[in-house]
């Protein structure tokens, strides 16, 4: 890997050590411009792509892949272009979720990566589950709500032990974000992965945006994000 040599004002005081912690730059809603800052903070961040293709054909049909494949019209004829998603994660309050697009698989991944780093965000959780009440970070803490495109998509905190019952790429999400237990519910048109994916991305960043009582997290033992 090459040397860092930040570009930003951030990322000189993160590569200085001025900056320790990610939430000082979450908290303070800056926006982050280099992926290494997160790599910095954040040494145990895990990388995954989203299965938003799927395989054609007889053999491969509807068997879900990491690059989904559009057709490009240009002079010379078709020419393919490959999308990819990807989510990091430190599994214990940071996630972040990246689209990226190019000719080639190898661009497409890494836009993607990179995109994810610099869209990262803190995950409120805690035990919202008034069946469960036991009061530990295992679920979220409240119903949450998001969309994009036609997807809408809720998530409910769940009991311990329910495990994640949404869409299995939905699940990576909330495995990378810390989540063990949650009920989700979606509707639209959620056969291509992308727009539920976003939906429920942005129903994730209501965690920390919701204004919560300090009785309630008490309660629900709310934890944030932890390094
Ligand atoms: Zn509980």
């Amino acid at each position: 890997m090459n040397e860092w040599i930040p570009r930003t004002e951030l990322g000189k005081l993160v590569y200085e050590g001025k900056i320790k912690h990610i939430d000082e730059i979450l908290d303070r809603g800056i926006r982050i411009k280099e992926p290494e800052i997160v790599d910095k903070l954040i040494p145990n961040l895990e990388v995954q792509l989203l299965n938003i293709g799927q395989a054609k054909g007889k053999f491969g049909g509807g068997r879900r892949k990491p690059f989904r494949v559009t057709q490009r019209k240009t002079e010379d004829g078709n020419k393919p272009k490959f999308s990819v998603m990807a989510v990091v994660g430190n599994r214990n309050g940071y996630i972040g979720l990246g689209f990226g697009a190019s000719s080639e698989t190898m661009p497409a991944r890494e836009k993607a990566i990179r995109e994810a780093k610099l869209n990262l965000i803190k995950i409120r959780r805690g035990c919202g589950s008034w069946q469960c009440g036991c009061g530990t970070p295992h679920s979220i803490p409240f119903k949450i709500r998001g969309r994009s495109g036609s997807v809408r998509v809720e998530f409910i905190p769940a009991p311990k032990g329910v495990g994640l019952a949404v869409h299995d790429e939905c699940k990576i999400l909330f495995e990378l974000a810390g989540v063990k237990d949650v009920w989700g519910r979606s509707f639209g048109q959620t056969r291509t992965r992308i727009n539920l994916l976003y939906a429920t991305f942005n129903a994730l960043k209501q965690l920390k945006e919701t204004k919560v009582p300090e009785s309630f997290k008490k309660f629900a033992g709310v934890v944030e994000g932890e390094v």
